[in-house]
């Protein structure tokens, strides 16, 4: 009897959200994957760690995902872990002097779900609200261009009449929150996407999505489960030395404990920086390959943990505007902690690098502050404990000048193909484009074999009218461009 030919395979490098997703559609499709992370947990920048003095897994950093993340949500539930993430409809905003603002949906199509919530916003005069709906409207209405990607959404706004105290309040902390920079130094193009799929195209996409557990413990054990299952292989804790090519036309990777693994295929997940130096040692292609990006830098993120001796009454998401902590995030009891501790309240801080480079006791002392002053339940409460994590390679700084040097995920080398936040997926350094990158990784990969691509999630339609707004603003585009054709012939 004729033997049937072994299934194709493919090695993947790093056990990120876009490397868990390249093997999730590729093991999924037949292909036998190898995943190669070099630490115990997966999820990589969103994921956990285990604590040396408790012996508690604890992540990294709050993450947080958003209605309009689709690639993302439709991973976690073919894990089977989508429902530890708990979907909230409301976010909270909380002001210096104590004003409270709940930004929350009616059943209203976009762009007009959040009017009511908006019109009854705090911190805004009622001409200041009038300019700031004009902006996002326009904002909204405009097709997307690649000059976006050149420009800065601070200047936008100036120019399109929005004021101060909006970019403040409101546009400043959720944009930081999205994109990791401020409003003037991100460029324009990533805070459209974030802002129009995220805020005012679809009723549901800014509804926040928080993990009940810490993240590393939602995929590791899913992950390597769901690749057993289909004769595939998560391999843990092996961190790779260098990757070339194999014997005959395929990819060996040799691991720095002497393991060496062997696939036709490879996709490198990695971060930017790292994928730069394993593309260095594939000789002349792959230096060139790696040039493309250069150019692309970091941006960090700080992450504080506070523990209480007592329950903290706080909403899960408190955006503080005009804080140093910028967003506070109450812990539910699943996520552990030791036996005196009652309460846990994270802090996450985008785009201060200045705060970054404060000692990690600064920084905490700074949080604990602002948590007293905006929380009742907890201005006599004991601080057990704090920890606070820097991240100083945290998102590509997603600045004017960075989409031009993001690298498409199929590369000129036959057989190599790349995934990551980093790579061109149109979203800011996030987990739904890591996850985005990862699909299209595989799918690449799928065509080149003749095999069949999967089939993408689809994206958060948008409501009609804010569909027909968006209509109409292509339309209007079309029309200025064909006039500006027709005058300079
Ligand atoms: C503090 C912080 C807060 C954030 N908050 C949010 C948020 O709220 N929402 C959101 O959507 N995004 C957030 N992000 C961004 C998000 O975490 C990233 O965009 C996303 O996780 C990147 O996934 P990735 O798979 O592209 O890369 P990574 O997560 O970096 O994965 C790469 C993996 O490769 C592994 N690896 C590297 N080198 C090797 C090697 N030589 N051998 C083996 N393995 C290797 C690494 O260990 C890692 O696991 C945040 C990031 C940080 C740091």
């Amino acid at each position: 009897m004729a033997e049937s030919a072994p299934p194709p395979s493919a090695l993947v490098l790093g056990g990120g959200f876009a490397g868990i997703a390249a093997s999730v559609a590729l093991a999924g499709l037949g292909v036998r994957v190898t995943l190669l992370e070099r630490r115990t947990m997966l999820g990589g920048r969103a994921s956990s760690f285990v604590d040396a003095v408790t012996g508690l897994t604890q992540d990294a950093c709050q993450h947080c995902t958003l209605g309009c993340c689709t690639h993302l949500a439709a991973l976690l539930e073919k894990l089977g872990v989508h429902q530890h993430v708990k979907c909230q409809d409301t976010i909270a905003f909380l002001d210096a002097l104590g004003r409270r603002w709940d930004l929350r949906g009616t059943r209203a199509p976009a762009p007009f779900h959040a009017a009511r919530s908006f019109v009854a916003m705090p911190y805004l005069g009622l001409t200041e609200k009038a300019a700031t709906a004009r902006a996002l409207l326009s904002l909204l209405v405009r097709p997307a261009t690649e000059s976006d990607y050149e420009a800065t959404l601070g200047a936008w706004l100036r120019r399109h009449g929005t004021p101060e105290r909006a970019i403040e309040a409101f546009i400043g902390p959720v944009v930081a929150s999205a994109c990791n920079e401020t409003v003037d130094d991100v460029a324009l193009g990533f805070a459209h996407k974030v802002l129009r799929d995220g805020f005012l195209a679809a009723r549901t996409a800014f509804h926040l999505g928080i993990a009940d557990r810490p993240m590393g413990d939602l995929l590791t054990e899913p992950v390597g489960a769901f690749l057993a299952a289909r004769g595939s292989a998560l391999v843990a804790g092996c961190t790779v030395r260098q990757m070339c090519r194999g014997s005959g036309v395929g990819w060996r990777a040799e691991a720095v404990d002497g393991r060496c693994f062997e696939a036709g295929r490879l996709i490198l997940a990695v971060p930017f920086d790292q994928a730069a130096r394993i593309c260095a040692g594939l000789g002349e292609s792959g230096r060139s390959l790696a040039a493309t990006w250069e150019g692309l830098h970091w941006s960090p993120i700080t992450g504080v943990h506070l523990w209480y001796d007592r329950p903290v009454e706080c909403p899960p998401a408190l955006a503080l505007p005009g804080s140093a902590s910028q967003w506070l995030f109450s812990k539910p009891p699943s996520f552990g902690r030791m036996p005196d501790e009652a309460g846990y309240l994270t802090a996450a801080i985008s785009a201060d690098r200045c705060m970054a480079a404060l000692p990690g006791s600064d920084i905490a002392a700074l949080v604990a502050e602002d948590a007293r002053q905006a929380l009742p339940s907890i201005r006599d409460a004991r601080l057990c404990r704090r920890r606070v994590v820097k991240e100083r390679k945290a998102t590509f700084a997603a600045m004017p000048g960075a989409e031009q040097l993001r690298p498409r995920q199929r590369t000129p080398i036959p057989g190599l193909y790349l995934a990551g936040d980093w790579t061109r997926t149109g979203w800011p350094s996030t987990m739904e484009g890591a996850t985005r990158s990862g699909n299209v990784a595989a799918s690449e990969l799928l065509a080149d074999l003749g095999l069949r691509r999967p089939a993408m999630p689809p994206d958060l339609a948008a409501d009609w009218p804010a569909q027909a707004l968006m209509g109409v603003g292509k339309l209007l585009a079309a029309v200025a461009y064909l006039g500006s054709g027709s005058r300079s012939t």
